[in-house]
């Protein structure tokens, strides 16, 4: 059988760009190697029947506001595409039992910063005032293929808007680190300590060059637009898609993954999956896999020269992560106050200190002795997604060495993951009773996912990176995968990659599949 189109993998990448190719008339295939579509956008019953848990991705900000969901939105309600929205998108826990949090009543915000510090809340008010002039530009750079000339129109719109001072100002925020960016605008540790747990997401401790983009745009994004979760939980944005691309005559294929891709005089020309069963492609072959997974399982080793396939497997993973569900009889009891049931997010990352030595125990292969926890309460927001009063809780710890020699507490003996999860989920809990004590009396089960397990529900997410690779300054923008190869392109013709290994990176705003797509288009 013979496709325009072969999509590898159905994260909401590949299949935003099965979409967009099916719907101007492509005949399309997307093969999906696990039981279920969604790659890192998933939802299950892992606990007990009745409780939906995000099995990653959890905060679905960025696909909401996507380029691919405003084109497809009305579709994509239609087949059953819905969300939930939060008013209360993140706060962080601190150590003396308080906390300071974000949320889209913008007087809200500014009181609980002023009474950190009366001058942090008024440059807080300014930065959001401010950002209406910066997000379309960031959002345009975030939303133009790498390099390339509609990139650049977007810089010199930003220079011509801005002026000379304040373009300056913005570029030397994409280099800065956060601690630097934040020192630079603000006192209060606990506020610096609010934004910078955001630069951790995605693999940036306090102090790495590039860091502070993020903690900025999380913080001013939630702050101006709010958070968003999937209603009913993430994965309504996958089934809208999958039924999307079908009423499209596109086809999906789960559980068998993808073996071999087929070259004929240097141009990709079909797949062999698993089972034996072989397809052939037409016009493009699109990689929604690893790149590393790509170039050393799926083709020959002579496909791309050993220069070329030298430097993708130098591009690095991000540190690891491990995810805690939990199905709770109720929301956790915060010692900071109960208004922290509210958030959709709560950080647990005290202060910059602790964030820097987190990072460097993992990048240093050991257990960190107290982990970054994020911990998400999608109940508060959707109660659907749980029997009547019961809650789900979701613990995405940051950052973790994806294989370790030791801990730092000294306390967990073991030789890989299996051995040392559920003694490194017990740390977990019982850290989290510091700031929400008796929680652990209120579990009614819980389902963790060390690295070890999320690579093998995915293996994108090689070591439980949960970026696809990391996002530092020498991997991204013009260096993502690879420097020359950042616009899709590979060296086989016809074969192309998208995903979070791609430029713009992790995240669910499917900006790379949807690009992608455009271009082969054009
Ligand atoms: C734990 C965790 C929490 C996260 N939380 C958030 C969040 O709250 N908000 C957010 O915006 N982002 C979050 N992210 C990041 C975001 O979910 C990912 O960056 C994004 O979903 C990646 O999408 P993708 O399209 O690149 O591919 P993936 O989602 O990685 O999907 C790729 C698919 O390809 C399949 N595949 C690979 N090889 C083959 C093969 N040979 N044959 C067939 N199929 C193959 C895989 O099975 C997989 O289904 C999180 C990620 C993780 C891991």
């Amino acid at each position: 059988m013979s496709f325009d189109a072969i999509v590898i993998g159905a994260g909401h990448n590949g299949l935003a760009a099965a979409v967009h190719l099916a719907s101007q008339g492509w005949k399309v295939m997307v093969v999906e190697g696990n039981a279920d579509p969604g790659g890192a956008v998933k939802t299950r019953e892992v606990t007990l029947p009745g409780f939906r848990h995000d099995l990653c991705a959890m905060n679905l900000s960025n696909f909401a506001g996507s380029a691919f969901c405003a084109r497809y939105r009305p579709e994509l309600e239609a087949h059953g595409m819905a969300f939930a929205p939060a008013k209360h998108c993140f706060a962080s826990v601190f150590r003396d039992g308080t906390a300071l949090g974000v949320s889209t009543d913008l007087e809200e915000t500014v009181a609980a910063i002023r009474a950190l510090s009366p001058e942090d809340a008024q440059v807080w008010r300014q930065m959001v005032a401010e950002f209406q002039d910066t997000a379309p530009h960031l959002f345009g750079l975030l939303g133009s293929p790498m390099p390339s000339w509609p990139a650049v129109r977007v810089l010199f719109k930003a220079w011509r808007q801005l002026g000379v001072s304040r373009f300056r100002e913005l570029i030397r925020l994409v280099l800065s680190s956060p601690r630097d960016f934040l020192d630079r605008h603000y006192d209060s540790p606990k506020l610096k300590a609010m934004m910078a747990a955001w630069g951790l997401h995605v693999d940036f401790p306090p102090d790495a060059a590039g860091g502070a983009l993020f903690p900025y745009l999380e913080s001013m994004a939630n702050q101006s637009f709010g958070m968003v979760v999937g209603q009913g939980g993430a994965d309504t944005v996958i089934r809208a898609m999958v039924g999307l691309l079908k009423s499209k005559q596109g086809e999906l294929i789960t559980g068998v993954p993808v073996q071999r891709i087929l070259t004929r005089d240097g141009v990709a020309s079909g797949v062999v999956l698993a089972d034996g069963r072989e397809f052939a492609a037409t016009r493009a072959i699109i990689a929604n896999a690893h790149p590393r997974l790509v170039f050393e399982n799926l083709l020959a080793a002579t496909a791309a020269s050993e220069p070329f396939r030298s430097r993708i497997r130098e591009f690095r993973a991000g540190l690891g992560t491990m995810m805690i569900h939990l199905a709770l009889d109720s929301l956790p009891d915060w010692a900071a106050g109960e208004h922290l049931k509210r958030y959709a997010y709560v950080h647990v990352a005290p202060d910059l200190s602790m964030m820097s030595r987190v990072y460097n125990e993992a990048a240093e292969g050991l257990l960190p002795a107290e982990p970054v926890v994020v911990v998400g309460q999608p109940t508060a927001i959707d109660p659907t997604r749980a029997p009547d009063g019961k809650h789900v809780l979701w613990l995405q710890v940051r950052v973790l060495p994806a294989v370790f020699h030791g801990d730092a507490l000294g306390e967990i003996i073991a030789a890989d993951w299996e051995g040392a999860k559920d003694n490194y989920a017990d740390r977990v809990l019982q850290r989290l009773e510091q700031y929400a004590p008796g929680l652990r009396n209120k579990i009614l089960a819980r389902h963790v996912m060390s690295p070890t397990d999320l690579e093998q529900e995915n293996p994108n997410l090689i070591g439980g990176d949960n970026l696809g690779g990391s996002h530092h300054l020498d991997q991204n923008f013009i260096f993502r995968p690879v420097a020359g190869y950042s616009r899709y392109r590979t060296p086989v013709k016809s074969l192309y990659l998208c995903g979070a290994s791609t430029w713009p990176g992790a995240g669910t705003g499917a900006g790379s599949g949807f690009m992608l797509a455009n271009m082969l288009l054009k």
